[in-house]
Protein backbone atom coordinates (compact mmCIF):
# COMPACT_ATOMS: atom_id res chain seq x y z
CA UNK A 1 0.00 0.00 0.00
CA UNK A 2 2.98 1.99 -0.77
CA UNK A 3 1.77 5.34 -1.56
CA UNK A 4 -1.62 6.04 -0.22
CA UNK A 5 -2.13 6.69 3.62
CA UNK A 6 -4.39 3.50 5.35
CA UNK A 7 -7.37 5.98 6.54
CA UNK A 8 -7.84 7.03 2.37
CA UNK A 9 -7.27 2.96 1.37
CA UNK A 10 -9.97 2.50 3.89
CA UNK A 11 -12.21 5.35 2.36
CA UNK A 12 -11.75 4.31 -0.78
CA UNK A 13 -12.55 0.53 -0.37
CA UNK A 14 -15.40 1.97 1.86
CA UNK A 15 -16.30 3.55 -1.56
CA UNK A 16 -15.97 0.79 -3.69
CA UNK A 17 -17.92 -2.00 -1.59
CA UNK A 18 -20.99 0.43 -1.49
CA UNK A 19 -21.00 0.67 -5.08
CA UNK A 20 -20.34 -2.71 -5.60
CA UNK A 21 -23.25 -3.79 -2.85
CA UNK A 22 -25.91 -6.32 -4.68
CA UNK A 23 -29.29 -5.31 -5.13
CA UNK A 24 -30.83 -6.25 -2.27
CA UNK A 25 -34.72 -5.97 -0.83
CA UNK A 26 -34.97 -2.74 0.98
CA UNK A 27 -36.42 -3.14 4.54
CA UNK A 28 -40.32 -3.54 4.20
CA UNK A 29 -41.90 0.01 3.17
CA UNK A 30 -45.48 0.14 2.31
CA UNK A 31 -44.76 2.06 -0.80
CA UNK A 32 -45.86 -0.05 -4.32
CA UNK A 33 -46.13 1.06 -7.27
CA UNK A 34 -47.11 -0.46 -10.64
CA UNK A 35 -47.60 0.51 -14.24
CA UNK A 36 -49.32 -1.43 -17.32
CA UNK A 37 -49.56 -1.12 -20.89
CA UNK A 38 -51.66 -2.75 -23.84
CA UNK A 39 -49.71 -1.39 -26.54
CA UNK A 40 -48.72 1.93 -28.29
CA UNK A 41 -49.25 3.18 -31.89
CA UNK A 42 -52.25 5.10 -34.37
CA UNK A 43 -54.84 5.97 -31.26
CA UNK A 44 -56.94 8.16 -31.74
CA UNK A 45 -60.00 9.29 -30.54
CA UNK A 46 -61.86 9.95 -33.91
CA UNK A 47 -61.07 6.33 -35.02
CA UNK A 48 -62.80 4.90 -31.61
CA UNK A 49 -65.99 4.34 -30.99
CA UNK A 50 -67.24 5.69 -27.36
CA UNK A 51 -68.22 1.67 -26.48
CA UNK A 52 -65.02 0.65 -27.86
CA UNK A 53 -63.02 3.24 -25.44
CA UNK A 54 -65.14 2.35 -22.68
CA UNK A 55 -64.04 -1.30 -23.35
CA UNK A 56 -60.35 -0.87 -23.29
CA UNK A 57 -60.63 1.65 -20.15
CA UNK A 58 -62.64 -1.39 -18.60
CA UNK A 59 -59.89 -3.96 -19.11
CA UNK A 60 -57.11 -1.78 -18.67
CA UNK A 61 -58.25 -1.22 -14.72
CA UNK A 62 -59.59 -4.48 -14.44
CA UNK A 63 -55.98 -5.49 -14.98
CA UNK A 64 -54.64 -2.68 -13.16
CA UNK A 65 -56.60 -3.80 -10.20
CA UNK A 66 -55.18 -7.19 -10.24
CA UNK A 67 -52.07 -6.03 -10.18
CA UNK A 68 -53.02 -3.54 -7.36
CA UNK A 69 -54.65 -6.35 -4.94
CA UNK A 70 -51.38 -7.76 -5.01
CA UNK A 71 -49.27 -5.10 -3.89
CA UNK A 72 -51.77 -3.65 -1.76
CA UNK A 73 -51.63 -7.17 -0.01
CA UNK A 74 -47.87 -7.25 0.83
CA UNK A 75 -47.39 -9.63 -2.31
CA UNK A 76 -44.22 -9.61 -4.59
CA UNK A 77 -43.82 -7.64 -7.53
CA UNK A 78 -43.66 -10.69 -10.02
CA UNK A 79 -47.01 -11.76 -9.02
CA UNK A 80 -48.27 -8.32 -9.80
CA UNK A 81 -47.14 -8.59 -13.10
CA UNK A 82 -48.63 -11.98 -13.74
CA UNK A 83 -51.85 -10.99 -12.31
CA UNK A 84 -51.36 -8.19 -14.76
CA UNK A 85 -50.38 -9.59 -17.83
CA UNK A 86 -52.48 -13.18 -17.65
CA UNK A 87 -55.79 -10.99 -17.92
CA UNK A 88 -54.94 -9.10 -20.57
CA UNK A 89 -53.72 -11.98 -22.34
CA UNK A 90 -57.18 -13.70 -21.67
CA UNK A 91 -58.38 -10.42 -23.56
CA UNK A 92 -58.90 -10.51 -27.29
CA UNK A 93 -58.52 -7.17 -27.57
CA UNK A 94 -55.00 -7.30 -27.25
CA UNK A 95 -52.19 -9.08 -29.58
CA UNK A 96 -51.46 -11.52 -26.45
CA UNK A 97 -52.35 -14.81 -25.75
CA UNK A 98 -55.78 -14.86 -26.87
CA UNK A 99 -56.41 -12.54 -29.27
CA UNK A 100 -52.82 -12.43 -31.16
CA UNK A 101 -51.93 -11.36 -34.55
CA UNK A 102 -51.73 -14.39 -37.24
CA UNK A 103 -48.61 -15.18 -38.89
CA UNK A 104 -47.79 -15.10 -42.70
CA UNK A 105 -48.64 -18.81 -42.47
CA UNK A 106 -52.04 -18.00 -40.46
CA UNK A 107 -51.03 -19.27 -37.52
CA UNK A 108 -49.92 -17.58 -33.36
CA UNK A 109 -46.33 -17.59 -32.74
CA UNK A 110 -46.06 -15.96 -28.94
CA UNK A 111 -43.63 -14.38 -27.14
CA UNK A 112 -43.00 -13.50 -23.60
CA UNK A 113 -40.60 -12.83 -20.99
CA UNK A 114 -40.19 -11.90 -17.40
CA UNK A 115 -37.67 -10.62 -15.05
CA UNK A 116 -36.34 -10.36 -11.56
CA UNK A 117 -35.07 -6.72 -10.25
CA UNK A 118 -33.78 -8.28 -7.16
CA UNK A 119 -31.62 -11.29 -8.55
CA UNK A 120 -31.90 -9.90 -12.31
CA UNK A 121 -33.01 -13.50 -12.97
CA UNK A 122 -34.81 -13.67 -16.20
CA UNK A 123 -36.71 -15.73 -18.35
CA UNK A 124 -38.56 -16.07 -22.12
CA UNK A 125 -40.14 -17.88 -24.39
CA UNK A 126 -39.84 -17.12 -28.39
CA UNK A 127 -42.55 -18.51 -31.00
CA UNK A 128 -44.21 -20.65 -29.32
CA UNK A 129 -47.95 -21.67 -29.90
CA UNK A 130 -51.23 -23.45 -28.23
CA UNK A 131 -50.15 -21.97 -24.55
CA UNK A 132 -52.36 -20.22 -23.25
CA UNK A 133 -50.51 -18.11 -20.72
CA UNK A 134 -46.72 -17.57 -22.15
CA UNK A 135 -45.90 -15.30 -19.46
CA UNK A 136 -46.55 -17.90 -17.10
CA UNK A 137 -44.11 -20.26 -19.32
CA UNK A 138 -41.61 -17.28 -19.27
CA UNK A 139 -41.68 -17.60 -15.28
CA UNK A 140 -40.75 -21.35 -15.54
CA UNK A 141 -37.80 -20.70 -17.36
CA UNK A 142 -36.91 -18.51 -14.93
CA UNK A 143 -37.69 -20.71 -12.03
CA UNK A 144 -37.27 -23.95 -13.22
CA UNK A 145 -34.85 -24.16 -15.86
CA UNK A 146 -30.93 -23.72 -16.05
CA UNK A 147 -31.63 -21.21 -19.01
CA UNK A 148 -33.16 -17.69 -19.94
CA UNK A 149 -34.88 -18.10 -22.86
CA UNK A 150 -36.64 -21.14 -24.46
CA UNK A 151 -37.85 -21.18 -28.38
CA UNK A 152 -40.30 -22.80 -31.00
CA UNK A 153 -40.57 -26.45 -30.12
CA UNK A 154 -38.35 -26.91 -27.16
CA UNK A 155 -40.31 -24.48 -25.41
CA UNK A 156 -43.36 -25.93 -26.23
CA UNK A 157 -42.01 -29.58 -24.63
CA UNK A 158 -40.42 -27.97 -21.33
CA UNK A 159 -44.31 -26.39 -21.03
CA UNK A 160 -45.89 -29.56 -21.70
CA UNK A 161 -43.38 -30.75 -18.59
CA UNK A 162 -44.31 -28.32 -16.50
CA UNK A 163 -47.91 -28.49 -16.77
CA UNK A 164 -48.66 -25.55 -18.61
CA UNK A 165 -52.11 -25.00 -19.82
CA UNK A 166 -52.61 -25.76 -23.51
CA UNK A 167 -55.12 -24.48 -26.14
CA UNK A 168 -56.05 -25.60 -29.53
CA UNK A 169 -55.08 -23.25 -32.01
CA UNK A 170 -58.33 -21.49 -32.83
CA UNK A 171 -58.68 -20.49 -29.37
CA UNK A 172 -56.34 -17.60 -30.34
CA UNK A 173 -58.13 -16.91 -33.47
CA UNK A 174 -60.25 -13.22 -34.00
CA UNK A 175 -61.35 -12.06 -37.03
CA UNK A 176 -60.05 -8.69 -36.79
CA UNK A 177 -56.73 -10.67 -36.16
CA UNK A 178 -57.64 -12.62 -39.39
CA UNK A 179 -59.08 -9.87 -41.13
CA UNK A 180 -55.53 -7.64 -40.90
CA UNK A 181 -53.25 -11.08 -42.58
CA UNK A 182 -55.92 -11.16 -45.29
CA UNK A 183 -55.94 -7.24 -46.18
CA UNK A 184 -52.51 -7.32 -45.54
CA UNK A 185 -51.75 -9.98 -48.65
CA UNK A 186 -54.07 -8.86 -50.91
CA UNK A 187 -53.34 -5.29 -50.69
CA UNK A 188 -49.51 -6.05 -49.97
CA UNK A 189 -49.50 -4.07 -47.03
CA UNK A 190 -46.90 -4.03 -44.29
CA UNK A 191 -47.58 -4.98 -40.56
CA UNK A 192 -47.63 -1.43 -39.88
CA UNK A 193 -50.30 -0.79 -42.08
CA UNK A 194 -52.10 -3.06 -40.92
CA UNK A 195 -51.49 -3.16 -37.65
CA UNK A 196 -51.83 0.34 -36.79
CA UNK A 197 -51.49 -0.24 -33.42
CA UNK A 198 -49.22 -2.33 -31.34
CA UNK A 199 -51.55 -4.52 -29.11
CA UNK A 200 -48.48 -6.05 -26.86
CA UNK A 201 -48.88 -5.96 -23.28
CA UNK A 202 -46.71 -5.46 -20.13
CA UNK A 203 -46.86 -4.69 -16.63
CA UNK A 204 -43.93 -3.36 -14.48
CA UNK A 205 -44.14 -3.34 -10.28
CA UNK A 206 -42.50 -2.40 -7.27
CA UNK A 207 -43.53 -4.28 -4.75
CA UNK A 208 -43.57 -3.30 -0.29
CA UNK A 209 -40.49 -5.28 0.17
CA UNK A 210 -38.32 -3.20 -2.22
CA UNK A 211 -38.30 -5.18 -5.23
CA UNK A 212 -39.05 -4.42 -9.21
CA UNK A 213 -39.96 -6.82 -11.59
CA UNK A 214 -40.76 -6.52 -15.52
CA UNK A 215 -42.98 -8.35 -18.08
CA UNK A 216 -44.02 -8.07 -21.38
CA UNK A 217 -46.24 -10.25 -23.95
CA UNK A 218 -47.04 -10.46 -27.72
CA UNK A 219 -47.90 -11.95 -30.68
CA UNK A 220 -45.30 -10.04 -32.61
CA UNK A 221 -46.42 -8.45 -35.69
CA UNK A 222 -48.85 -9.11 -38.17
CA UNK A 223 -47.97 -11.44 -41.25
CA UNK A 224 -44.48 -12.32 -39.44
CA UNK A 225 -42.71 -15.09 -41.01
CA UNK A 226 -39.03 -16.89 -40.91
CA UNK A 227 -39.20 -16.98 -37.44
CA UNK A 228 -38.99 -13.50 -37.18
CA UNK A 229 -38.95 -12.49 -33.10
CA UNK A 230 -39.85 -8.99 -32.18
CA UNK A 231 -38.61 -7.28 -29.02
CA UNK A 232 -40.62 -8.26 -25.92
CA UNK A 233 -39.11 -11.58 -24.85
CA UNK A 234 -35.27 -10.13 -25.23
CA UNK A 235 -34.35 -9.11 -22.07
CA UNK A 236 -32.74 -5.68 -22.30
CA UNK A 237 -34.90 -4.90 -25.26
CA UNK A 238 -38.01 -4.93 -24.80
CA UNK A 239 -38.23 -5.99 -20.64
CA UNK A 240 -35.80 -5.56 -18.37
CA UNK A 241 -35.83 -4.80 -14.06
CA UNK A 242 -32.92 -4.18 -12.10
CA UNK A 243 -33.22 -3.03 -8.00
CA UNK A 244 -30.34 -0.25 -8.59
CA UNK A 245 -32.62 1.51 -11.29
CA UNK A 246 -35.72 0.29 -12.79
CA UNK A 247 -38.33 -1.99 -14.10
CA UNK A 248 -39.17 -1.34 -17.97
CA UNK A 249 -41.74 -3.13 -20.39
CA UNK A 250 -41.73 -1.93 -24.07
CA UNK A 251 -44.63 -2.07 -26.87
CA UNK A 252 -43.74 -0.84 -31.14
CA UNK A 253 -41.95 -1.57 -33.69
CA UNK A 254 -39.16 -4.66 -31.96
CA UNK A 255 -36.84 -4.59 -34.57
CA UNK A 256 -35.82 -0.83 -33.55
CA UNK A 257 -36.40 -1.56 -29.62
CA UNK A 258 -33.85 -4.45 -30.40
CA UNK A 259 -31.44 -2.09 -31.83
CA UNK A 260 -31.32 0.28 -28.90
CA UNK A 261 -31.50 -1.85 -26.36
CA UNK A 262 -34.40 -0.03 -25.27
CA UNK A 263 -35.20 -1.23 -21.98
CA UNK A 264 -31.52 -1.61 -20.53
CA UNK A 265 -30.45 1.06 -21.99
CA UNK A 266 -33.16 3.35 -19.99
CA UNK A 267 -32.28 1.18 -16.47
CA UNK A 268 -28.32 1.54 -17.08
CA UNK A 269 -28.50 5.91 -17.73
CA UNK A 270 -30.40 5.56 -14.70
CA UNK A 271 -27.97 3.73 -13.02
CA UNK A 272 -25.14 6.12 -13.92
CA UNK A 273 -27.13 8.86 -12.95
CA UNK A 274 -27.45 7.39 -9.28
CA UNK A 275 -23.51 7.23 -9.35
CA UNK A 276 -22.83 10.50 -10.95
CA UNK A 277 -25.53 11.99 -8.41
CA UNK A 278 -23.34 10.07 -5.54
CA UNK A 279 -20.07 11.12 -6.53
CA UNK A 280 -21.33 14.83 -6.75
CA UNK A 281 -22.69 14.40 -3.30
CA UNK A 282 -19.56 12.92 -1.81
CA UNK A 283 -17.72 15.38 -2.58
CA UNK A 284 -19.72 17.97 -0.36
CA UNK A 285 -19.05 15.61 2.29
CA UNK A 286 -16.27 16.97 5.35
CA UNK A 287 -13.61 16.34 5.66
CA UNK A 288 -11.69 14.81 8.72
CA UNK A 289 -7.84 16.16 9.48
CA UNK A 290 -6.14 13.65 6.72
CA UNK A 291 -8.68 15.39 4.45
CA UNK A 292 -10.50 12.06 3.96
CA UNK A 293 -14.64 12.12 3.43
CA UNK A 294 -15.68 11.48 6.83
CA UNK A 295 -18.64 8.99 5.36
CA UNK A 296 -19.31 7.61 2.26
CA UNK A 297 -23.05 8.01 0.18
CA UNK A 298 -23.93 5.14 -0.63
CA UNK A 299 -26.26 5.76 -4.26
CA UNK A 300 -28.85 3.90 -2.98
CA UNK A 301 -29.36 6.57 -0.27
CA UNK A 302 -30.09 8.99 -3.18
CA UNK A 303 -33.62 8.99 -4.72
CA UNK A 304 -33.97 10.56 -8.19
CA UNK A 305 -36.79 12.38 -8.84
CA UNK A 306 -39.64 11.49 -11.30
CA UNK A 307 -37.97 13.74 -13.88
CA UNK A 308 -34.33 12.33 -14.13
CA UNK A 309 -36.74 9.08 -14.90
CA UNK A 310 -38.71 10.95 -17.39
CA UNK A 311 -36.00 12.62 -19.44
CA UNK A 312 -33.80 9.24 -19.22
CA UNK A 313 -36.57 7.40 -20.90
CA UNK A 314 -37.64 10.44 -23.43
CA UNK A 315 -34.40 10.10 -24.61
CA UNK A 316 -33.88 6.72 -25.56
CA UNK A 317 -37.41 7.01 -27.26
CA UNK A 318 -36.23 9.83 -28.82
CA UNK A 319 -33.14 7.82 -30.61
CA UNK A 320 -35.77 4.99 -31.37
CA UNK A 321 -37.89 7.62 -33.07
CA UNK A 322 -34.31 8.73 -34.75
CA UNK A 323 -33.85 5.65 -36.15
CA UNK A 324 -38.03 5.52 -37.91
CA UNK A 325 -38.95 3.44 -35.03
CA UNK A 326 -42.41 4.01 -33.08
CA UNK A 327 -44.20 2.80 -29.90
CA UNK A 328 -43.48 3.44 -26.38
CA UNK A 329 -42.32 1.87 -22.36
CA UNK A 330 -43.82 2.28 -18.72
CA UNK A 331 -41.44 2.38 -16.19
CA UNK A 332 -41.38 2.30 -12.30
CA UNK A 333 -38.33 3.45 -10.08
CA UNK A 334 -37.22 2.59 -6.38
CA UNK A 335 -38.83 4.98 -5.13
CA UNK A 336 -41.98 4.23 -6.61
CA UNK A 337 -42.55 6.78 -9.57
CA UNK A 338 -44.75 5.05 -12.40
CA UNK A 339 -43.93 6.71 -15.87
CA UNK A 340 -44.49 6.63 -19.26
CA UNK A 341 -43.00 7.59 -22.45
CA UNK A 342 -44.29 6.94 -25.87
CA UNK A 343 -43.80 8.54 -29.35
CA UNK A 344 -47.11 7.56 -30.92
CA UNK A 345 -51.15 9.43 -30.57
CA UNK A 346 -51.51 6.75 -27.98
CA UNK A 347 -50.84 3.99 -25.69
CA UNK A 348 -53.57 2.05 -23.80
CA UNK A 349 -51.93 2.74 -20.42
CA UNK A 350 -52.62 2.68 -16.53
CA UNK A 351 -50.82 3.36 -13.04
CA UNK A 352 -51.39 3.29 -9.68
CA UNK A 353 -49.42 3.83 -6.51
CA UNK A 354 -49.51 3.38 -2.46
CA UNK A 355 -49.78 7.17 -2.51
CA UNK A 356 -53.37 6.69 -4.44
CA UNK A 357 -52.26 7.66 -7.82
CA UNK A 358 -54.88 5.37 -9.93
CA UNK A 359 -55.22 6.19 -13.83
CA UNK A 360 -55.93 4.15 -16.79
CA UNK A 361 -55.82 6.45 -20.76
CA UNK A 362 -55.60 6.08 -24.25
CA UNK A 363 -54.21 8.92 -25.98
CA UNK A 364 -51.05 10.73 -26.03
CA UNK A 365 -53.09 14.16 -24.58
CA UNK A 366 -54.63 12.68 -21.84
N1 LIG B 1 -42.94 -5.10 -29.93
C1 LIG B 1 -43.72 -6.15 -30.53
C2 LIG B 1 -42.90 -6.83 -31.59
O1 LIG B 1 -42.19 -6.17 -32.32
C3 LIG B 1 -44.98 -5.66 -31.15
C4 LIG B 1 -45.85 -4.86 -30.22
O2 LIG B 1 -45.37 -4.13 -29.36
O3 LIG B 1 -47.08 -4.97 -30.34
O4 LIG B 1 -43.01 -8.02 -31.73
Amino acid sequence: MRGFSVPFVRALAALCVAFALPATAQEADPRWSIAIHGGAGTIARENMTAEQDAAYRAALQQALDAGKAVLAGGGDALDAVEAVITRLEDDEKFNAGRGAVFTWDGTHELDASIMDGRTRDAGAVAGVTGIRHPILLARKVMTDSPHVMLAGKGAEAFAAEQGLELMPPEWFDTDARREALERMKAERLSALDVDIKFGTVGAVALDSHGNLAAGTSTGGMTGKRWGRIGDSPLIGAGTYADNRSCAISATGWGEYFIRVGVAHEICARLRYDFRIAALEEQLGVPRDADGLPEYIIHASELALDAEIAQRAADDVMDEVKALGGDGGIILVTPEGHALFSFNTSGMYRGRATSDGVDEVAIYADE
